[in-house]
């Protein structure tokens, strides 16, 4: 099973800003947005979208075309904030107005969930259970290796699970799929990994498991992005602007390999049954 969704952020929405006031950068998201569904239309794919709730109030036309592409909408939070700054309320606050400035645009049930930044981890994993209180189906936040900014190395096999929580609710989590290495897991479908690994080590990792969970941006294909690496330190830098150029004809080529689907397509395949996580 091969999943593919992408974060619908643009190039100002890097967490290591700290200016909130978005509206006077340049919006790269109508070319970038339109570039990536164009190739999903050609292969048919409907892949899920994280997008962040601004997006939504400020440029509703380029969340509303993906949703009426096909695609699975998701909440990405409203302004890219790490969850790992935020208590209870401001995650509350935060989560209610990414979802519905998203709703009030598809005119649909937003059900899916990634944090920015990869930020549930260990010591505020209670935000699962408060993702469920809100309406949501699924989680897309568990990244099971070391992380920068978050990460849940802790967390066990990088396989979709059933989260249960004591009051009887329960999330299903779809995490980043990782390859495990000398007994360490690391991640390379999506994001900078992508365009770090060779393309052929990619397609055999990914051959070679039963869960895969790709992540882009169109961040990471846009050669034209305004440079702001002297603002960034040197391993977020690197991570953000390598291998861009080329990245686009390589995600195509890696597209031509497998049959892909979104969250809730993957859902229906599961036996959950045999899968169920206490
Ligand atoms: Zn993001």
């Amino acid at each position: 099973m091969n999943i593919l969704t992408f974060d619908i952020e643009d190039w100002y929405c890097n967490c290591v800003y700290t200016d909130l006031d978005w509206e006077k950068y340049e919006c790269r998201l109508y070319e970038g947005v339109d570039m990536i569904l164009d190739e999903l239309d050609k292969r048919n794919i409907k892949a899920t979208c994280f997008c962040l709730g601004w997006i939504a109030d400020y440029h509703p036309s380029i969340i509303k075309k993906i949703y009426d592409a096909g695609h699975h909408i998701g909440c990405h939070s409203y302004q890219h904030q790490l969850l790992t700054g935020f208590d209870e309320k401001q995650f509350l606050e935060d989560t209610r107005k990414a979802k519905s400035a998203l709703e009030s645009v598809i005119g649909d049930v937003v059900d899916a969930y990634r944090a920015p930044a990869w930020t549930i981890g260990y010591d505020n994993a209670w935000v699962l259970e408060k993702l469920a209180e809100m309406g949501f189906v699924y989680d897309c936040s568990i990244f099971p290796a070391k992380h920068s900014f978050g990460g849940f190395p802790n967390y066990g096999k990088a396989e979709p699970a059933i989260i249960r929580f004591d009051n009887g609710s329960f999330i299903k989590e779809f995490p980043v799929s990782t390859k495990v290495m000398l007994g360490n897991h690391f991640v390379f479908s999506g994001g900078g990994y992508f365009r770090f690994f060779p393309l052929r080590s990619i397609i055999r990792w990914t051959k070679q498991q039963d869960y895969s969970m790709c992540y882009f941006h169109t961040q990471d294909f846009d050669t034209g992005q305004p440079n702001v690496s002297k603002d960034l330190p040197l391993v977020r830098r690197f991570k953000t602007y390598y291998g861009i150029k080329g990245a686009f004809e390589k995600f195509k080529s890696f597209l031509d390999e497998f049959e892909f689907v979104n969250i809730r397509e993957a859902d229906q395949m599961i036996d959950w049954k045999e899968k169920t996580l206490k």
